[in-house]
Formats: C-alpha cells, sequence, structure tokens
C-alpha cells in the first residue's frame, strides 16, 4: 500500500515552516528531497568507512570500495543494464552527457555529419552537441515539437539519413513534463544506423527504467534529482561501443600504467573515471534506489499520475491560466502562466506563502522561445507530495490572482 503520509515523514527537510507557513515543496524537478535513509547512510559511511577508492590495501579503502562496487552494481540491476562494467559514474547528468559528446563525437563523428537533438531539451542536452559540432564541423539538426511540446516523430523520421550518427532526446522534457516516445526515436534511428543517447534526468525518480528493452546506446541520470547526493550522476552506455571510444578525461584510476612514453589506459568502467570518483554519492545513489524500491517504482509512478491529474483539473479550474505542455503523455510537472502576471511575481508571491515553485526558463531557452514566452511557474512533483500541496498552490494562486486583480 503507498502511504504518502508515511513517506513524507522520511523527509526531514519537509518537516518546517517558511515564513510562519507549512512549507510546501513543489520544485522537485530542479532536485528532489532526501529521506533519512540515504542521509543516515551517507552521516555512517563517513563515520565508520570513509577511504579513498581503488587505492589502499587497508581495511577501510577495501571497504569503500566494496561499497562503492556494490553501487555500480544496484545502479545496474536498477535499469537493467546487462553488464556492470556499463555503469559509469559521474558528476551528474551534464556530465554524463559532456562525456558522450567527447568521446563518442572523437571517434564517430566527422566534418558533415549530423547530430539530432529535440527542440524541447534541457541546455545540457544542446550545447555539449554544439561544442562537438563547432569542433568537428559537424551540424546540428533540430527535431520540431508542436504547440504542446511534443515532438513530431514523422518530421523526426524524415531527419534521419546516412549523415545522422547520434540522436540525443530527453526521456521526459524538465519543462513541461512531456514524456518523449522514446521506444519510437530509437528503433527508427537504429533503423537509420544511428546511435542514440536519453537524457534520463527526470525520468528514473518517476518511472522503471529498462535500458536493455530500450535498446538505447546511452542513458544518463543524475543522483540529486533521485532523491540522493548532489555531485553524482550516471552514464550507462552499451559495453561495445563504451570500448570503442576513447576516455574524456585523463588522470588517476583510468590508467592501466603510465610512462612519458606511452599511457595504457584502465579496462571498463575505470577509463571513464579519472580521479577520485564521487563514491560517497555512489553510496547515496544506491541507498535512494533501495528506497524507492521499498516504496515500488510501480507504485510511484501510479500515485504520481492520480496527483498529476488532481493538479491539472484544479488548475485548469483557475480562470485564464495557461498550461504549456498540456498532453495525456507526461509526468509530475506542470508548467504554466496566469494570464497577464510575470512568473517572477507568481514565484514570489507563492514563495512568502511558504511554496516552492520554480520560475523563469528551466534551462530549456528554446523551449520558452519555442511556446512565444521568456517563462513560466513550474510546479513539479516528487513521491512525498499531497493532494493537499496542490490545494495550497490553488488557494495561492486565487492570492496571487486577487493581488493582480
Ligand atoms: N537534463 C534534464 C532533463 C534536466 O532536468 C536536468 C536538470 N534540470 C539536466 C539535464 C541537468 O542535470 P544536472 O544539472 O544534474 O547535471
Amino acid at each position: 500500500m503507498f502511504d504518502v503520509e508515511k513517506i513524507k515523514k522520511d523527509f526531514p527537510i519537509l518537516d518546517q515552516e517558511i515564513y510562519g507557513k507549512k512549507l510546501v515543496y513543489l520544485d522537485s524537478a530542479a532536485t528532489t528531497q532526501k529521506p533519512k535513509q540515504v542521509i543516515n547512510e551517507v552521516s555512517k559511511f563517513y563515520s565508520s568507512l570513509n577511504s579513498n577508492i581503488h587505492r589502499g590495501v587497508h581495511y577501510l579503502s577495501i571497504k569503500s570500495t566494496e561499497e562503492y562496487e556494490k553501487s555500480r552494481d544496484t545502479v545496474c540491476k536498477f535499469i537493467n543494464a546487462k553488464h556492470t562494467e556499463e555503469i559509469i559514474f559521474t558528476k551528474g547528468t551534464t556530465e554524463a552527457v559532456n562525456l558522450t559528446a567527447y568521446s563518442f563525437g572523437e571517434r564517430f563523428v566527422n566534418e558533415g555529419d549530423e547530430i539530432l537533438v529535440a527542440k524541447t531539451e534541457h541546455h545540457s542536452n544542446i550545447v555539449p552537441w554544439q561544442m562537438l559540432c563547432y569542433r568537428k564541423n559537424a551540424v546540428l539538426k533540430v527535431i520540431p515539437a508542436d504547440e504542446n511540446g511534443e515532438l513530431k516523430i514523422n518530421e523526426y523520421k524524415k531527419l534521419l539519413n546516412p549523415k545522422t550518427k547520434l540522436v540525443a532526446v530527453a526521456h521526459i522534457a524538465n519543462s513541461t513534463g512531456v514524456i518523449n516516445p522514446i521506444k519510437e526515436i530509437i528503433d527508427a534511428a537504429h533503423n537509420n544506423g544511428t546511435y542514440v543517447l536519453i537524457d534520463g534526468a527526470q525520468a528514473v525518480q518517476h518511472k522503471q527504467v529498462d535500458v536493455q528493452s530500450l535498446d538505447c546506446d546511452f542513458y544518463a541520470f543524475s543522483g540529486h534529482k533521485m532523491f540522493a547526493e548532489t555531485g553524482i550522476g550516471v552514464l550507462y552506455g552499451k559495453k561495445e561501443i563504451l570500448e570503442d571510444i576513447p576516455p574524456y578525461q585523463g588522470g588517476g584510476d583510468m590508467i592501466k600504467t603510465v610512462s612519458f612514453e606511452k599511457t595504457e589506459y584502465a579496462d571498463l568502467p575505470y577509463k571513464f573515471e579519472a580521479g577520485t570518483s564521487n563514491y560517497v554519492g555512489a553510496i547515496s545513489i544506491a541507498k535512494a534506489i533501495e528506497y524507492m524500491q521499498s516504496v515500488g517504482l510501480d507504485e510511484i509512478e501510479i500515485y504520481e499520475k492520480k496527483l498529476l491529474k488532481y493538479a491539472t483539473d484544479k488548475l485548469l479550474s483557475i480562470d485564464k491560466i495557461k498550461i504549456y505542455g498540456q498532453t495525456e503523455k507526461k509526468i509530475s510537472a506542470i508548467s504554466f502562466l496566469l494570464n497577464g502576471i510575470h512568473h517572477y511575481d507568481t514565484g514570489m508571491i507563492l514563495d512568502k506563502l511558504g511554496i516552492a515553485v520554480r520560475t523563469g526558463t528551466h534551462c530549456a531557452e528554446p523551449t520558452m522561445k519555442h511556446f512565444g514566452i521568456d517563462g513560466t511557474v513550474r510546479a513539479s512533483f516528487a513521491m512525498y507530495n499531497t493532494k493537499e500541496d496542490i490545494d495550497k498552490l490553488y488557494e495561492g494562486l486565487m492570492r496571487v490572482k486577487k493581488m493582480f486583480a
């Protein structure tokens, strides 16, 4: 049984007042809060096991290394990767995309080749590809979207051609919550001999992801958006591709031997993990996964779907509200504007009522431009949000409207 009140109690930060009002946290797409199980695990680790990994022969170092590698195993099973060494720890989604753009780009992208990104991407799944295109004299092409922020799949298929080397698309768009049809995108790309990276930053905390059944070549996500620490993330890549592409950064841990004449790189996954990894962050991801699994990924998805429907219906009952990304195929975020009221004003008034929402472009300027606006208010949910949170948002928005009437 999904028990939101019990879940909420696991997140200590939610139990506080802001400006004398009970906190209503509706900014989980920016970062999720952390359950005490994760916080305690990190504290316990620093209090009893901490030592640098892959370095020492002493007890603590061996234990730290074991915990780090166990976390890789947990992540591997969580997304159903085939091999543990397909899991690369990065500092987040951004670094995972940059790693791919660099290493894949060095190996596979040449002058005149094309990279496809969706119009509704987060900047971190646009700019690294743009940088690659500058470097290689390649061409960045854009998959168009319709007025709801849904991708035009037929147009996408027409863009695929022998020069298309890679397609980079979000599983779920962060600025609208729209779920992209990634299976169809991946299958069409593969039929064209094109590789695919999926940005899963907004997906893994809301639904079960299976990289083998998706058959994507790369899948990226961040710890801090899935109830774990910040400064840690994951790049999944198919083993045969990761083996074939050069490392992203050089340094300790990513080598077998070094001499001034020649360096031999380490095997996977270490080839892509130069320097001291955020091993505590990795351990926090494993604990966050354990926490999500104890609640149940399917249960989380079902609950959040109901909550989104409740929130959408409630907000749509407000006169002259416009929701951007209004479609059935979405998850846990509502991006909106109250007619004539600037998103910052709405956000600042809501803040004074103890309600945390996001305002602005959500690191997706091209998406905002597509909608012909300079930003939205975004309320985003996680498994700990309740109908009462939505009711408070509704009341807050009514206050905003009254103030601007
Ligand atoms: N992609 C998407 C879809 C996101 O929502 C975000 C974070 N807002 C990122 C990429 C970047 O994630 P990070 O800042 O954790 O690297």
